[in-house]
């Protein structure tokens, strides 16, 4: 073998060499020819050279590959959360939604009832506090008596006497120690119209809005005069209103009304069926002794025809 074919051997294992995977014996040979002929080392450089950039190519590209591949499954994970927060948050929605419009349901269903009976009696208590004026803070407490359409509204101050359908009412006003049989051209109550005081989230809680209503209310658990209630909550920054309702009757049995820097207001009301009587609701009560120094008058309250159709307009509803 002269040196010119040696060589051509050499350059044709180059690759092989380089990469190591040359059996002993060839190794050797091409070492020993490496040693002693400068061209050769010269192509082994140049091949050598050619080689590791290849593979530092590919490591590049791999390395590359890698990072976008772990760029996107960390994206598909944060999908993913978001996707189980989006799920969450609906079924939370939903949940609140579906027991805030199941109370109204159950409290608008009650006052209807309460509307439709013969014969219950209501108290109402109320304490307001004027913070800004304490003088302007008082204390009130009254009483309906309904029985067979005739309506008994009493507290300290006076006593009201109404017919359902009736043009006529009796207004007693202790302080004045006057009574008067007011005639007037509109039906002053109804049916059921005492009834009104519970009907707060029945009027205001419609069912097209229940879920506003249920994203601006909060619903909480509690106890109020031994009483195991929800509690529905509007608070807007500087003002709240609470309304109680009784967890198994569904009557309301506190409202409380704050504002922050103006006044606080509670009313606790009471229902009772079956508990009125005849005379809780005669006005010929009016004739007996304590009355005789009353000033006793008719008193005409008619008002323009617009109003009574305003009036009973309202009233159809
Ligand atoms: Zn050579």
């Amino acid at each position: 073998m002269n040196k010119k074919e040696e060589c051509e051997i050499v350059k044709d294992l180059a690759v092989q060499y380089i990469e190591k995977s040359l059996n002993e014996g060839s190794r050797n040979f091409v070492k020993n020819h490496l040693e002693t002929c400068e061209n050769c080392r010269k192509y082994y450089k140049t091949i050598e050279d050619t080689v590791c950039n290849e593979s530092e190519q590919d490591k590049m590209v791999k390395k590359q590959f890698k990072k976008v591949h772990k760029r996107i499954n960390i994206l598909k994970i944060i999908l993913v959360v978001i996707l189980i927060i989006i799920l969450i948050a609906g079924l939370a929605i939903w949940y609140k939604e579906a027991t805030f419009s199941n109370l109204v349901n159950k409290v608008s269903e009650k006052v209807e009832y309460m509307e439709s009976l013969d014969n219950y009696k209501i108290t109402v208590k109320t304490i307001n506090k004027d913070f800004k004026k304490e003088s302007n803070s008082w204390e009130f407490e009254e009483t309906y008596y309904y029985k067979d359409g005739k309506l008994k509204n009493e507290s300290n101050q006076s006593i009201f006497f109404y017919e359902d359908d009736s043009y006529d009412s009796i207004y007693v006003f202790h302080d004045l120690r006057q009574i008067e049989y007011r005639h007037s051209n509109y039906i002053k109550k109804r049916k059921g119209s005492a009834v009104g005081l519970f009907s707060y989230i029945k009027e205001n809680y419609k069912p097209i809005t229940s879920t506003i209503y249920s994203l601006a209310f909060s619903i909480r658990e509690d106890r109020f005069n031994g009483i195991e209630c929800y509690v529905i909550r509007f608070a807007s920054k500087n003002s709240y209103r609470d309304i109680w309702v009784d967890k198994n009757t569904y009557i309301t049995v506190r409202e409380v009304n704050e504002s922050y820097s103006h006044f606080y207001r509670e009313s606790v009301f009471t229902f009772e069926e079956n508990v009125v009587t005849d005379a809780d609701v005669d006005s010929s009560i009016l004739n007996s002794e304590k009355y005789d120094d009353y000033t006793k008058m008719e008193v005409n309250t008619e008002i323009p025809q617009e109003q009574v159709e305003i009036i009973d307009a309202i009233n159809a509803q």
